[in-house]
């Protein structure tokens, strides 16, 4: 078997034998991840009759991994990842204590994993509350490595704190704080570069997949230099490098304040193909947005550098440990996560094996519990049994690809 390599910006080489990495998952990744490789793997039996393959290999992370090495995210994991460029993980528990941060923004930092990709698209015959959710059809990229997200603040009453109240206060004449004392204070870092790569990243996208617009997403009116700049970079950005597209209407630039976006996503989703965005704009907009189409258990992510071509497709829900051993959990969020990493890879006539066999299950009303439980004549089915019923589907599927 033999690894993804990257030839230029966006072009992947990809060997018909090819090795991908992945973590398991904590909680409900043990039962979600098994399923998607099926589903994954015998898409690609049915689509290339045996001239293509995933070897996968399993690297640890979370629970598991600290169970067997004492470590969280063990070396070998990231190397793994670094190596073979494309990989894909199940949910993992964020350590509480011990200064661990959230295990999924150290893979993305350590990899600089700047873009964040939801794609939102609804299925139908998944309950959703709007009254037209098949005009729903947004591309969310959420800049990864910046904003408030970079972490950097300093609690009330601390020594820091006060330093940096007195800094500003003192060397930057800032009178504005109201209550000095008392106030925990963060840093927002937004640059030009950070910009710069998300919304080419953007309008790239917008372009190979024909959608027209991209709406830079931001609260410059308020935030004048950090969303404010990015608003800026972004329009000046997409015209110098996409001039041409611009000028012959294949790509529209436009932008919206976050709070008026959200509102509009609800009452004119036809509006948006892509949506370029902040870090915690994005992050909100992701929530919202999949919760217009059927929730949680549906989403897709994937966390890439179009630059390096590392990328890292995930199930975007937590380890639902509430639910976990159950046979109840629904894996579709990682099974679309995988349709994304087909694509990415090029080999799109297999993603598009488990796409179609998705839309015929849930449009006959077949789906696990937390979708079927709101369909007309909704029938539920286990987590391994949604996953044998997709198997079947794309086994007996007749259509010329
Ligand atoms: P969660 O996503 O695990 O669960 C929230 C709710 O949604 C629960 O009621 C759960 O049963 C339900 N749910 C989640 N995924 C589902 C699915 N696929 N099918 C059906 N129902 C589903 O969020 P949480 O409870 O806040 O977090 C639990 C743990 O997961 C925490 O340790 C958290 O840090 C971690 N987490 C990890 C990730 C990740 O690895 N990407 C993301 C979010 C949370």
């Amino acid at each position: 078997m033999s690894k993804i390599k990257i030839d230029s910006p966006g072009k992947l080489l990809v060997p018909d034998q090819v090795t991908i990495p992945y973590i398991m998952g904590d909680g409900v990744g043990v039962e979600v991840t098994p399923v998607m490789q099926a589903v994954v793997d015998a898409a690609i039996h049915k689509a290339y009759a045996g001239a293509k393959k995933i070897e996968w290999k399993e690297v640890m992370a979370g629970e598991k991994a600290y169970n067997a090495t004492g470590s969280w995210l063990p070396e070998e994991t990231l190397h793994a990842f670094d190596e073979y460029l494309v990989g894909i993980k199940g949910p993992l528990t964020t350590p509480v204590g011990g200064g661990i941060r959230s295990l999924n923004v150290m893979l993305r930092q350590t990899l600089d994993l700047y873009v964040c990709l939801r794609p939102v698209r609804w299925f139908k015959g998944v309950e959703s509350p709007l009254k037209r959710p098949d005009l729903v059809d947004m591309h969310i990229f959420r800049e990864n490595t910046e904003d408030i997200y970079a972490g950097i603040e300093w609690e009330a009453g601390t020594a820091e704190a006060k330093k940096f109240y007195d800094f500003i206060h003192n060397e930057l004449g800032v009178t504005k704080v109201r209550f000095p004392e008392t106030s925990s204070f963060g840093v927002k870092p937004v640059s030009r570069e950070g910009t710069e790569r998300l919304v080419r990243a953007a309008c790239k996208y917008a372009l190979e997949h024909d959608l027209k617009r991209v709406t830079l997403v931001h609260k410059g009116n308020i935030m004048k230099y950090t969303e404010g700049g990015f608003k800026k970079w972004g329009y000046e950005l997409a015209q110098c490098e996409f001039a041409d597209a611009i000028a012959s209407g294949k790509l529209v630039i436009n932008d919206n304040i976050a709070d008026a976006f959200l509102q509009n996503t609800l009452l004119r989703p036809q509006d948006y193909d892509v949506i370029a965005t902040l870090n915690l704009n994005g992050d909100y907009i992701s929530d919202q947005l999949a919760a217009m189409v059927g929730g949680i258990g549906i989403a897709p992510g994937a966390n890439i550098n179009y630059d390096s071509g590392h990328a890292i497709f995930e199930a975007t829900h937590g380890t639902a440990p509430n639910i976990a051993g159950q046979n109840i959990v629904n894996p579709s969020s990682i099974i679309l996560s995988a349709v994304m990493q087909l694509e990415y890879m090029g080999w799109t006539e297999a993603a598009e094996l488990i796409t179609q066999a998705l839309e015929t299950c849930f449009s006959s009303g077949r789906a696990t519990a937390d979708l079927a439980r709101f369909m007309p004549d909704g029938q539920s089915l286990g987590t391994l049994e949604f996953g044998q019923e997709l198997v079947q589907i794309i086994n007996e599927n007749r259509d010329e690809l």
